[in-house]
């Protein structure tokens, strides 16, 4: 059964806000885009911030490839759009789009994710992931594109049984969970680069090292906390998280921290763990048991650790096991919570990855490989867009009330893009209030050449 659509707000409590509203937004990293540097030297016919806006804007309407947009960029409907949406006067072909931003350095778009964080600092947004008295960053890596013919200098390779070898590109990506909160704020992503290793262990980690340093620098009064995989539960890991001044809880598994947890047995056998079992009001029982300051490994015993198990067991008796390491010092009163946090480390791959592989976005799709930063610049694009999507989630009752008019986000980005190439728009208010009311047309008219 679909569930109840809620219902529509009255039209006077559907405003725009000054800021966080899709105008506002798109105006915010359009002056971001602005300040990027020119490395063309001649004067360009479009110009870089345009171009960018461009390929912004494709992620944003989830056109499925930039040919199915370069079909459409010359009609007037969608070139008055464009101007009169995204402020893009001309937009560039596809040919150019992809010459042009292949030579942008993905770093140097991070400003505009930095804009857009900030706004939803300034307005209160950020406050409300705010959880154990900082915020939860989840981190993880997933392949964006692979191809058996073409590659780039930082193409990762995958050598076959059979002689051939496979292409692919992976990102690390950040992004900002709260455990009551469907809408996840992606911050950095990081593209791992063939140097950083054949292992899935050595990838993640050296992208790490160039991550964190650079989330540090972004978003330098930002207390995180890192929530990761079993793969990040390594002492040089921690180490980078330490230097870079972010807590962490990441779990640990038996196969990768057999000494940790062996350690922790043998504490339980001799009464040193702290434990106790509470059932809740969803009749779930829920276990604790932890201990603090644990040696991570034999051979590194001054990396302390606190190391925390949690069990459940629901009505029909069905049962669940965890285990997380975290500098946080836990106690009764906070291994609930850190529980919580531990557990929304998913997100990143639920509510991230999952929407933008699966739910319009595209995100494993060619938009086109180029000879140097083009596939991490439209990845960066791509999250750039997916982070605009999730503010107006969280913070535009006019977005919201347009967006449950359908069950599925695909039905909407359908609806979304129809409108915008089939009619002329004259601003986003009237394109989320003819979603929300439905709209009038006028019959189908022939613009006949003229003859005369
Ligand atoms: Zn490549």
């Amino acid at each position: 059964m679909p569930k109840k659509r809620p219902e529509i707000p009255p039209l006077k409590r559907l405003q725009f806000r000054k800021t966080l509203s899709m105008p506002s937004l798109l105006k915010n990293v359009f002056a971001h885009f602005n300040n990027i540097e020119e490395h063309r030297t001649k004067k360009p016919t479009y110009p870089l911030s345009e171009t960018l806006m461009t390929g912004l804007a494709i992620f944003g309407l989830k056109y499925p490839s930039l040919l199915a947009f370069d079909n459409d960029r010359e009609e007037q409907r969608i070139r008055h759009n464009l101007q009169s949406l995204y402020g893009i006067k001309k937009a560039p072909s596809d040919t150019s789009l992809r010459e042009v931003l292949d030579e942008v350095t993905p770093e140097s778009l991070r400003p505009a994710t930095v804009g857009l964080i900030q706004e939803c600092q300034k307005q209160g947004v950020l406050e409300n992931y705010r959880f154990l008295g900082g915020y939860l960053c989840s981190i993880d890596g997933t392949g964006q594109y692979s191809s058996q013919h073409i590659s780039c200098p930082d193409c990762c390779e995958k050598k076959h049984r059979d002689g051939s070898i496979e292409y692919y590109h992976q990102l690390l990506a950040s992004v900002l969970v709260h455990p009551d909160k469907k809408q996840v704020l992606p911050l950095f992503s990081e593209a791992i680069k063939k140097k950083d290793g054949q292992t899935k262990n050595d990838c993640e980690r050296n992208a790490a090292k160039r991550l964190l340093p650079a989330i540090k620098k972004g978003f330098p009064r930002l207390k995180l906390i890192v929530l990761e995989d079993a793969l990040a539960a390594n002492a040089p890991h921690l180490k980078t998280l330490e230097d870079n001044g972010m807590s962490y809880i990441i779990r640990v598994k038996y196969g990768s921290n057999k000494s940790l947890i062996d350690h922790a047995i043998k504490c339980m056998s001799a009464g040193e763990t702290e434990e106790f079992e509470e059932t809740g009001d969803d009749s779930i029982i829920r276990g604790y048991r932890f201990i603090n300051s644990l040696p991570l490994t034999k051979a590194s015993p001054e990396q302390r650790v606190n190391y925390l198990e949690y069990w459940e067991v629901n009505k029909n008796g069905k049962n669940k096991n965890f285990s997380w390491i975290s500098d946080i010092t836990l106690s009764r009163d906070n291994v609930h919570d850190v529980m919580r946090a531990g557990r929304s480390r998913w997100k990143v791959e639920n509510e991230t990855f999952n929407t933008l592989k699966n739910l319009g976005y595209h995100f494993e799709h060619n938009y086109g490989h180029g000879k140097k930063h083009l596939t991490t610049v439209f990845a960066t694009l791509m999250m750039l867009a997916f982070l605009i999507d999730q503010i107006q989630e969280v913070s535009c009752t006019v977005f919201r009330a347009a967006r449950h008019r359908y069950h599925s986000k695909t039905s909407f980005w359908g609806k979304l893009k129809g409108l915008f190439t089939e009619h002329y728009i004259e601003d986003w208010k009237t394109c989320y209030l003819a979603i929300i009311y439905d709209h009038k047309s006028t019959t189908l008219q022939v613009d006949y050449p003229d003859t005369s």
